[in-house]
């Protein structure tokens, strides 16, 4: 039998819109749907697409705080509403304004990543399921933050948690941005590991996210953390995922992996400060695709994440669904798209292949070798700590 994978999607994702100021733009998760399309993705026997609908306050106050719930709710109606003070929840913040609408926006994030939950856990055909507009990792139990309102990754987890009782989840977080909101929802839950790859927080939002952050209580060792230093290039990262993540996932044998894939990661990205390019998305592919095979029961489900260039996110995503239902993509764009996105973001450069190999950032390196010496030791130290610390930790308690 054939592994199924499946893609939820609805053109209703474009209602989870801060406004045209805002980087978060809906307008990539179109984007990406549209490349998927004209590269004939969905011609493809292994892959479905189901769309989604919204998630219920229920289900949604699994993970969030009621009274929050409620706030989200009032001002999505009367967004002008100050007999709340939108501000203690997290909102009408410069990152994450109100707007009309938005509770309806933020279930049907919610709702997606239940499907595709649903999706990997009930149905026997599908092992993989990909919501591109999920991955709002930075929202907590009382609180918006960071462009995310709830925070569909912990709604979907306390779902799986409702399903089987003891069950065992292994978070995996590539965004550029550490993946707080979710090690938050759990950091004393043993039963659901997070790791997340992402710019050290001394650099970069939310700040949070060093080694030191393992969990707490009998949650101790089951929070991993590995914050990169500003300009890592591809052959660093590489270096990196490949030898941690399947060791880890190994050593804990999770039931289920999900992974929130943000692509904000990407040289380019106006947001972050790292040099990786978008060839980077088919090794990490690669790794979760053998990882989730080998580790993690066959099961995996993916929600997206950050991402601000409207051109590089959609390319990063695809090149993950094509891995998912074993597709071996020519690195060329079809003109269609790359007259759409010229179209659609004409202030971006046009890209002409699929994947960049481009290694400005290696290049940028070589003429400054003893920035790149101190930051292959780093490196090292991480991989050292993985071995030494976090896996050994993994071990003792599992
Ligand atoms: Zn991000």
């Amino acid at each position: 039998m054939v592994d199924k994978t499946a893609l939820i999607y609805t053109d209703k994702f474009q209602i989870y819109n801060f406004g045209p100021q805002h980087p978060l733009r809906p307008l990539r998760i179109k984007l990406t749907y549209s490349l998927m399309e004209k590269l004939n993705l969905f011609n493809n026997e292994r892959l479905e697409v189901f769309e989604p609908s919204l998630a219920t306050q229920k289900e949604i106050e699994r993970a969030h705080d009621p009274e929050y719930v409620e706030i989200v709710k009032k001002l999505s109606e009367t967004p002008m509403d100050r007999s709340v003070q939108p501000y203690l929840y997290g909102l009408d913040t410069g990152d994450t304004p109100v707007f009309k609408g938005m509770y309806e926006a933020s279930a049907l994030v919610c709702g997606a990543s239940l499907l595709a939950t649903d999706m990997v856990w009930q149905d026997n055909d599908i092992s993989i399921a990909f919501n591109p507009a999920g991955g709002l990792h930075h929202a907590h139990k009382k609180k918006a933050s960071g462009f995310c309102i709830f925070n569909d990754i912990a709604v979907a987890i306390h779902h799986l948690k409702n399903l089987k009782n003891d069950i065992r989840i292994a978070y995996l977080d590539i965004d550029c941005h550490h993946g707080d909101g979710v090690q938050g929802f759990f950091y004393d839950d043993p039963n659901v590991l997070t790791i997340s790859f992402h710019e050290s927080g001394k650099f970069l939002f939310p700040g949070t996210g060093n080694t030191k952050e393992v969990g707490e209580g009998a949650g101790k060792g089951f929070s991993i953390n590995f914050p990169l230093l500003p300009g890592t290039n591809n052959r660093m990262f590489r270096k990196l995922f490949r030898y941690c993540v399947p060791r880890i996932l190994e050593a804990y044998a999770p039931d289920v992996l999900l992974t929130q894939l943000g692509a904000d990661m990407y040289f380019g990205d106006p947001l972050t400060q790292m040099g990786l390019s978008i060839s980077i998305y088919r090794d990490i592919a690669q790794t979760l695709y053998t990882s989730a095979h080998d580790y993690c029961q066959n099961k995996w489900i993916a929600v997206g994440g950050g991402g601000y260039l409207m051109t590089a996110v959609p390319r990063a995503w695809t090149l993950f669904l094509a891995r998912m239902i074993d597709v071996e993509l020519k690195n060329e764009l079809p003109d269609e798209w790359v007259n759409q996105v010229k179209e659609e973001v004409p202030y971006e450069t046009t890209p002409y292949l699929l994947w960049d190999r481009d290694d400005k950032a290696e290049i940028q390196l070589l003429s400054h070798p003893e920035i790149a010496t101190k930051m292959i030791d780093y490196n090292r130290e991480l991989r050292a700590l993985c071995d030494e610390e976090f896996i050994p930790n993994l071990k003792k308690k599992s």
